[in-house]
């Protein structure tokens, strides 16, 4: 296995905390624990660790305050944990500067592939970019021409619309992430576009059903309830 990443695992809650070191570990990470937000601010500065998981429920500090203060000199990656009912909490840690979240409870698969996500992230320095180089994007029988601006399922053009193609290819360059409503409305609809999310509502159940075999139970593009949308990950 190639050089390990470090990552910090800021948790409170021992039992999750040494859910989440032993499957790190087992897969070639190395680890390191901080119970409190004083103790995390303190081994951010001192260990410099790859990426962070921060549970928003530290006993001492607000998660939202260790964001905000950790932004304001470092880009390390950020996976925030939070309860399944928190979604404000969520929305609240994106636009901080969080770069995405689990909720719990979650399995193996989910953290690693989270993990995985956001230190490429750190890597490519955007998805974006990555995405745009490549020219397209690819995800089972998904494929999204970025240069055609078109989007093809098993080889079949779907027809999008204009503000349907930039919705699939925003989520298709953030492959992986979750993208909020309000960052998908302002990206397609322009800054003066208002808070109501019925535009876009309606416009992803257009999208689901041009390229979904069954919209009911979407493969390539995912609600996050309450947060946003998250396209599967790439090839
Ligand atoms: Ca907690």
């Amino acid at each position: 296995m190639k050089c390990p990443y470090t990552v910090l695992i800021a948790e409170d809650e021992n039992n999750i905390a040494s859910f989440m070191a032993t499957i790190l570990t087992a897969n070639g990470y190395q680890v390191i624990r901080a119970k409190d937000g004083a103790e995390t601010m303190m081994m951010v500065t001192s260990h410099c660790p790859d990426l962070m998981i921060l549970d928003l429920g530290l006993p001492d500090m607000d998660g939202g305050q260790i964001i905000q203060s950790v932004r304001g000199w470092s880009q390390i990656p950020i996976l925030v944990v939070s309860a399944r009912t928190h979604e404000r909490d969520k929305v609240e840690a994106l636009d901080l500067g969080a770069d995405d979240y689990i909720t719990k409870p979650f399995g193996t698969a989910e953290l690693l592939a989270r993990v995985r996500t956001a230190l490429r992230r750190m890597h490519t320095n955007s998805g974006a970019q990555d995405a745009l180089q490549t020219g397209r994007f690819t995800c089972g029988g998904l494929t999204v021409d970025f240069d055609r601006r078109r989007v093809f399922v098993d080889g079949n053009d779907v027809h999008l619309t204009q503000n349907e193609y930039k919705i699939v290819a925003l989520l298709a360059a953030y492959a992986g992430r979750v993208l909020t409503y309000d960052l998908l409305i302002h990206s397609i609809w322009g800054p003066n576009a208002g808070e109501d999310n019925q535009i876009l509502r309606v416009n992803m159940a257009n999208i689901r059903r041009k390229i979904e075999k069954n919209p009911a139970e979407p493969h390539y593009i995912f609600t996050e309830m309450g947060v946003g949308y998250r396209m599967a990950e790439g090839e």
